[in-house]
């Protein structure tokens, strides 16, 4: 070994293994910085070896997985924070308290639509119709309008509630809550339990009517045939025998009771051919009785107050109104 030199282990060079051939200094700088190469050498793989060991094992290149974590806390991100806002969001406008503005244009839009196609609702008195509008909004608060087949237009749930008001227009109970839903068809449909077509019907599952027909009703309002107060009719009577008892005027069912008495020795007559003053459909059974006889009672009292004198009297009493004379309560308490 030279002298004046430290000894860097490992600093074995193969042509320093010839001492003599490079002098004392060179080889001292090529020990140095080989020694230095060797030292940086054996670092970088030592960091190597901590980076391959640190380093998880993706499946995918680190690209790739950088992106799939993007997107997933970007869905995450809209699906737990920014949609149950923008959800938040829209049930505060849907429930938004009604300003009395924002009434008083509803009001007029409605008194618009009734004016137009109830002959009902013309020929009420300006307080009736006050009561009469404000009794379509109740209702039509208290149902849910389903649309088949057809698009839905703002003034058909109203006409279509006003059917039922009329109906109702001198009971307290004027809500049918028995009922939840009212579907609108756009015509005419056959029903799978019986695969004959109807026009309207009413079930548990919520008052059905056929759009078309239901405007045909109103468009001739002379000729006792009226889809609207014929479905509703019905639904009248679901509500009294099968909707909460709490909800209903015990006087109304007993009044339907009488009306009964009144009507069946009709009905009968009228099915052995004695007399012909309603529609025929009203022979298919008292139930078709009923409505048929709401229909005409609606849209001819005249003939019907003439040929039937004590069953006009029991539907004025039953109903607490005679179409006769518009908005005229027979009982104010029922009302
Ligand atoms: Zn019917």
């Amino acid at each position: 070994m030279p002298p004046d030199t430290t000894y860097l282990p490992g600093a074995h060079p193969a042509t320093l293994d010839q001492p003599g051939v490079v002098d004392s200094v060179q080889w001292y700088d090529s020990v140095w910085q080989h020694s230095v190469q060797q030292h940086f050498d054996s670092l970088e793989m030592s960091y190597r070896l901590y980076e391959d060991q640190q380093r998880p094992n993706y499946p995918l290149p680190e690209g790739t997985m950088f992106l799939i974590m993007l997107i997933i806390l970007s869905v995450s991100a809209y699906l737990y924070i920014i949609r149950p806002s923008l959800r938040q969001q829209k049930n505060k406008q849907v429930i938004r308290p009604r300003t009395p503005r924002d009434n008083t244009v509803q009001e007029i839009q409605f008194d618009q639509w009734l004016s137009r196609y109830n002959p009902y609702y013309q020929s009420l008195s300006f307080d009736n119709k006050q009561r009469f509008v404000y009794r379509v909004q109740q209702f039509m608060l208290s149902k849910e309008f389903r649309f088949h087949s057809m698009v839905a237009e703002d003034y058909i749930p109203v006409l279509v509630s006003a059917a039922a008001v009329q109906l109702t227009f001198g009971l307290r109970n004027y809500r049918l809550d028995y009922f939840d839903v009212i579907h609108i068809m756009r015509k005419e449909y056959v029903l799978n339990i019986d695969q004959e077509t109807y026009y309207g019907h009413v079930s548990k599952n919520g008052i059905h009517v056929s759009w078309k027909k239901f405007m045909e009703g109103y468009d001739d309002y002379k000729d006792c045939v009226n889809l609207g107060l014929h479905e509703m009719a019905h639904a009248l009577q679901y509500d009294a025998y099968l909707g909460f008892e709490d909800h209903h005027d015990r006087y109304f069912k007993e009044r339907l009771n009488e009306y009964a008495a009144e009507g069946r020795p009709v009905f009968r007559a009228m099915r052995q051919g004695m007399s012909y003053v309603m529609d025929e459909y009203a022979l298919e059974n008292f139930d078709e009785f009923w409505a048929v006889s709401v229909e005409m009672f609606f849209e001819n009292p005249a003939t019907f107050r003439e040929k039937l004198p004590n069953l006009y009297q029991e539907m004025c009493e039953l109903l607490n109104q005679d179409p006769a004379e518009p908005g005229r309560l027979l009982n104010a308490e029922l009302a």
